[in-house]
């Protein structure tokens, strides 16, 4: 592929229509070029026949259409979580999770038929991550690079063919945080809702709460609803297991939600997940009441899943799941918050934060090691 081809993968309507005009062609092209991109999927100008042979020749010459590619794709025993490891153009590799609904949904009534029908795609947008919170996987591969519009965009269109499925949720939970990949991940989210019919609601941001583009989200009247990982109402506590409450404090997060809030009168989802004897004290479990009746929200309790893979050293090997985990949520519940337990749904297979890709890695250095020891007779 030449490299002085344009990709437009990750083009906004906007940005097509300006490309078409650059090449010559009428700027309703880019519309045309929006519609097969993302609501069909197509992987090549040839594919695109409702344009003329004479401008598919002239994109063939100055544009392309690149992909991230599925290295593998590991099914959970458990349930029909499937992870995918993704490949990006620089052979760096993220992690996209396909997660069905639950069972337990499975009612005959409409609102559940909904629910029945439900695909929630879990996406990456970095490679690495260089929030640092002790307790995630992603954070031990340090930061590699942002993601590109379109390879976050790329995931969901090659996730959706391999799932033969239309996908219906999007939630950025995956490697990353999106808030520090800001424009990109609005590009891709503009993307989602009008180029591949993702209903907003259905779109969700999960941030370990950069409050400035929290109020940025406000502002740009970003439609896509907002999660923040919390795991602590206690600053001493959150700046312990995540770094970025160094940065932001609980205050400054509380204002940012609440300027959320105020501006889009959206209610916010809290992800927490309960270690022993760290979080889920009562002074800890107080806080977090006394934290949530902020603003209208929902909390959404993720058990823990091991990180003790990675090797990862210091507070993060002390880290354990919490026995109290679902008599703090019947506690939450008396609070009169809304309460969610996450299953344990992809345990087996690593579906949590970068856990898939580190374990990869890690393997690939082992073969490595062993090839090198072969290689050299040993
Ligand atoms: N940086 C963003 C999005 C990526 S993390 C954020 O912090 O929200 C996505 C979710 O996975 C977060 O709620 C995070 O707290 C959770 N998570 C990370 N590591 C986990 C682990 N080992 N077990 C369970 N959940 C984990």
């Amino acid at each position: 592929m030449a490299a002085s081809r344009h990709n437009l993968l990750g083009l906004s309507l906007h940005q097509l229509s300006e490309f078409a005009e650059r090449l010559g062609e009428k700027r309703y092209r880019g519309k045309q070029l929006f519609e097969w991109l993302y609501a069909k999927g197509a992987e090549s100008f040839a594919d695109m026949t409702t344009l003329s042979k004479a401008t598919r020749e002239r994109l063939e010459e100055s544009a392309c259409i690149e992909h991230v590619a599925i290295a593998s794709q590991h099914q959970s025993h458990d349930d029909a979580t499937t992870k995918f490891l993704v490949t990006l153009h620089d052979g760096l590799n993220v992690e996209s999770v396909l997660i069905p609904p639950r069972i337990a949904f499975r009612s005959g009534d409409a609102e559940n038929d909904d629910e029945q029908r439900r695909l929630t795609l879990c996406i990456s947008s970095q490679a690495g991550c260089p929030l640092d919170c002790k307790f995630c996987a992603t954070a031990t591969m340090g930061f590699l690079r942002n993601l590109t519009a379109g390879e976050i965009i790329s995931q969901v269109l090659q996730i959706r063919k391999a799932a033969h499925r239309p996908i219906t949720n999007i939630v950025f939970m995956g490697m990353g945080e999106p808030m520090m990949n800001y424009e990109n991940v609005m590009t891709a989210v503009e993307i989602l809702i009008s180029g591949l019919n993702i209903a907003a609601r259905r779109i969700t941001i999960s941030t370990a709460g950069w409050a400035d583009h929290i109020r940025r989200m406000a502002d740009d009247g970003c439609k896509a609803k907002l999660a923040v990982s919390l795991h602590s109402a206690v600053d001493e506590t959150r700046a312990m297991l995540m770094p970025i409450n160094k940065k932001y404090n609980l205050d400054q997060l509380a204002a940012s939600i609440e300027y959320y809030h105020a501006t889009t009168k959206k209610r916010v989802t809290y992800e927490y997940i309960f270690f022993d004897g760290i979080n889920d004290t009562e002074h800890e479990v107080a806080r977090l009441i006394k934290f949530a009746r902020r603003v209208p929200c929902k909390v959404n309790i993720i058990p823990f899943h091991s990180i003790a893979f990675t090797g990862v050293q210091g507070i993060g090997s002390q880290l354990r799941p919490s026995p109290k985990m679902n008599a703090i949520a019947d506690r939450l519940r008396e609070a009169n918050l809304s309460v969610f337990v996450r299953s344990n749904a992809g345990e087996d297979i690593a579906a949590a934060c970068g856990q898939l890709v580190v374990k990869t890695e890690r393997q690939r250095a082992r073969q490595t090691r062993i090839f090198d020891r072969t290689a050299v007779g040993q």
